[in-house]
């Protein structure tokens, strides 16, 4: 049986998820990477200070403003936005060199980002994930502990454009019930990935053993 990892002969997958801040991303994430160890997180760069826990290089490459922007000059991203007053950017290369090794890559980036992303590299699957109402998203962002009432009201007001520009995603999953959430986003993993464009390896032994394509 095949199974969702990649090979070396493999081309990578871009598994892109959107969602406002507080929805639970992170949490799902972190699931689906647990049970998909062969996944790289993509790891962004940003000029936001880290939270506690937060490791240089693990979470995000934390850089100043004037190194961000240098980095940004020199065609360094493969998208970047400004999000609740800071800067975020992924890497253009390492994305490229983590796909040509056969790796799927997991993103965790906004809704401009994503959009950027889909028209710049031109693949990948794109997932938006909901929160069940204002009111939960508020609990979260409240309850998670790590931003103060300040950062919570911006983050608040800004879901609210990001679920109007939610209308692209090829996928969309509400985070009411975890465990519910969970398996939808790793039921479009798997399905994504039997696409023959993932599957190269296959398509190649496909060509040795019957001929033709
Ligand atoms: P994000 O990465 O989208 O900003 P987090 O993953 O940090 O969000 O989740 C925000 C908070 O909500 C965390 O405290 C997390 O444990 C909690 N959380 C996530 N998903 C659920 C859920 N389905 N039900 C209840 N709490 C959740
Ligand atoms: P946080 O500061 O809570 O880690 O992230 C804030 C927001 O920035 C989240 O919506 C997250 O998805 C987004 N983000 C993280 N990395 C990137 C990135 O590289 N590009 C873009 N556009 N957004 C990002």
């Amino acid at each position: 049986m095949n199974s969702p990892e990649g090979t070396a002969s493999n081309t990578g997958m871009m598994l892109v998820i959107s969602a406002p801040s507080g929805t639970g991303k992170s949490t799902l994430i972190r699931r689906l990477t647990a049970e998909f160890k062969a996944f790289a997180f993509s790891v962004s760069c940003t000029t936001r200070a880290p939270r506690p826990g937060e490791v240089d290089g693990r979470e995000y490459h934390f850089l100043t403003r004037e190194e961000f922007e240098e980095r940004r000059e020199n065609a360094f991203f493969a998208e970047w936005a400004e999000v609740h007053g800071n800067l975020y950017g992924t890497p253009r290369q390492a994305t490229l060199d983590l796909l040509g090794a056969g790796r799927d890559v997991i993103f965790d980036i906004d809704v401009q980002g994503a959009r950027q992303l889909k028209a710049s590299m031109g693949q990948g699957c794109y997932v938006f994930i909901f929160p069940p109402s204002r009111e939960v998203l508020e609990r979260r962002l409240t309850g998670r502990g790590t931003d103060s009432a300040e950062v919570v009201a911006r983050r608040l007001a800004a879901a609210r454009g990001e679920i109007m520009d939610s209308h692209w995603f090829d996928h969309w999953i509400v985070n009411d019930d975890l465990q519910l959430a969970y398996d939808q986003l790793r039921a479009v993993y798997v399905a994504e990935k039997t696409r023959p464009e993932y599957q190269q390896a296959w398509r190649e032994g496909l060509g040795r053993q019957w001929g033709g394509r």
